[in-house]
């Protein structure tokens, strides 16, 4: 059961570009991609709240 779910986050870590990001500040991979007014894009974790670029 977890073995299936290790093999998918691996497949979407692949394939998807926004999920092999992961916080400078915790290491955690729930990381949101947010646009900022200038065009510009931004991260921002989940789990702890640290926001880079
Ligand atoms: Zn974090």
């Amino acid at each position: 059961m977890s073995a299936s779910s290790i093999d998918d986050d691996a497949l979407r870590a692949g394939t998807d570009g926004s999920a092999r990001l992961n916080c400078p500040s915790c290491g955690s991979s729930h990381v949101a991609q947010v646009l900022g007014d200038n065009g510009g894009v931004s991260y921002v974790c989940t789990a702890c709240g640290h926001s880079w670029s």
